[in-house]
């Protein structure tokens, strides 16, 4: 802990992950003595880079570029590339010990890592990216490869920047591999993976609802951000039968009684996805739905919450106020965004709630589809890849019923992800022996 005293959003994620896998431990006397969670939270290797780049009035410009490679026991370091100006060493390193977990979760060999820099991508041209990008890539190409390391997408980064990214890459070592996923579809990205995440939460919501003998179908849907996970939450949410009635971004969030249909989704994502502009755009074009500035959600009554933003969105006072509201499950598309409090509101409650490591991994799972086509030189159809992505939630569903049901209905799945996530990565760490 003191090694890390200054890094506060790592040592949530590693005080979760060890007040469950400790426990766990200590009824296992295979995995004790061996210091495993210990060699876990360390990182194999840390990589800082200056990046420098040259902005449209010609001014120079720094920013600070980073690789965690925290885990390579089960496979390639894997996991995305973040571009916001909250980035840091605390930040990308909880998302990448939290990724090994996940990682290993999906059941793909697939090690954690994690990596971005603190450029704020917000009202820079196309240029802008491009250049940054590159200037990014050019030094973190030295660091990864397919059978090494395979960054992906995160915040900030989409297809877009993913594009200028594997392009730089390939120019500069002249080859073409399958060194990036989410790629465009023309260059060997995989069908569904833009969808993967956000539909993959709402499969794995739907199997939690089924414990309970409930569904999608007619129930009120809140969901916080409007990017990536956001969009394809709503959609998939709503093709379910759900009515999503909220999406927001940093200045607030939007509510449409009606719900957000197909119709007003294109339209959400022509804001984000084309004009990269805000959120609040919505009610201009649908004036029956208001813009609540500086405020996040929560305050919606929802039977189902969906938190898609980002970490530490969702508090203990918020957590209450869905709670009291009825909430009856809340799955994370986004990486941490409970807050420990808010968790602890949620598991009292024993309403259903599901750590993002579960149920948002079926972005990295769909990740990890795109390594094996790559590979193959194949590219599978949108029915394959979403049918694959199902029964990857469904196991990862199960997963967490193995290890987290307290016998007595109730299904603790931050304990279920926590352990199984660790069992596997911990029996390779034993297999390879002390390295
Ligand atoms: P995007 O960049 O596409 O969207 C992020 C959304 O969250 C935007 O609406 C953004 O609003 C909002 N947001 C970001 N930072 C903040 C902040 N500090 N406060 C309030 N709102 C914020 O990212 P993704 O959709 O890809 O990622 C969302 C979450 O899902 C992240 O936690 C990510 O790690 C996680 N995730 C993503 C995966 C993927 O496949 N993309 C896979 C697994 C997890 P604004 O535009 O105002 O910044």
């Amino acid at each position: 802990a003191k090694r890390n005293a200054n890094e506060p959003e790592f040592m949530q994620a590693v005080r979760e992950v060890a007040e469950t896998v400790i426990p766990f431990i200590e009824e296992n006397p295979k995995y004790q003595g061996k210091m495993l969670l210990e060699r876990m939270v360390e990182p194999e290797r840390v990589i800082m880079f200056r990046v420098v780049w040259i902005d449209d009035k010609g001014i120079t410009q720094v920013n600070r570029g980073y690789r965690i490679q925290m885990n390579s026991a089960i496979g390639p370091y894997k996991g995305g590339i973040r571009f916001h100006p909250s980035v840091n060493l605390s930040i990308l390193k909880f998302l990448a010990f939290e990724q090994t977990f996940k990682n290993s979760l999906t059941t793909l060999p697939m090690g954690g890592g994690k990596g971005g820099a603190d450029f704020d991508p917000k009202g820079k041209s196309d240029i802008e990216i491009m250049r940054f990008c590159q200037a990014f890539m050019t030094e973190l190409s030295k660091h990864i490869g397919g059978n090494t390391d395979v960054p992906a997408g995160d915040i900030g980064v989409g297809g877009r920047e993913v594009g200028y990214m594997f392009g730089q890459y390939k120019r500069l070592r002249n080859e073409f591999t399958g060194v990036l996923t989410g790629k465009g579809i023309s260059f060997g990205g995989s069908l569904i993976r833009p969808e993967a995440t956000g539909y993959g939460d709402v499969y794995f919501a739907h199997s939690m609802l089924q414990t309970r003998g409930k569904s999608f179908d007619g129930q009120t849907v809140v969901v916080s951000g409007s990017g990536n996970v956001a969009q394809y939450a709503t959609q998939k949410a709503t093709q379910l039968g759900g009515k999503v009635v909220t999406m927001s971004d940093s200045s607030g969030y939007i509510y449409d009684e009606a719900g957000i249909d197909a119709e007003k989704l294109a339209y959400v994502m022509e804001i984000k996805n084309v004009n990269y502009g805000r959120i609040s755009d919505y009610v201009k074009k649908y004036p029956s739905a208001k813009f609540v500035e500086g405020k996040r959600p929560w305050e919606v009554k929802c039977d189902i919450a969906l938190p898609c933003a980002t970490q530490n969105e969702l508090d203990e006072a918020e957590a209450k106020t869905l709670v009291a509201n009825g909430c009856i499950c809340v799955a994370e598309g986004a990486n941490m965004p409970s807050t420990p409090e808010a968790v602890t509101v949620f598991t009292n409650a024993k309403i259903l709630f599901a750590p993002g490591k579960a149920s948002n991994a079926g972005g990295v799972a769909t990740s990890g589809l795109e390594m094996s086509q790559n590979s193959l030189r194949l590219s599978w159809t949108s029915e394959e890849v979403d049918d694959r992505l199902k029964v990857i939630m469904k196991d990862i569903h199960e997963a967490c019923v193995q290890y987290g049901s307290d016998g007595n209905g109730y299904v603790d799945y931050v304990k279920g992800a926590n352990i199984a996530g660790f069992v596997k990565v911990a029996d390779a760490m034993l297999g390879q022996g002390v390295v």
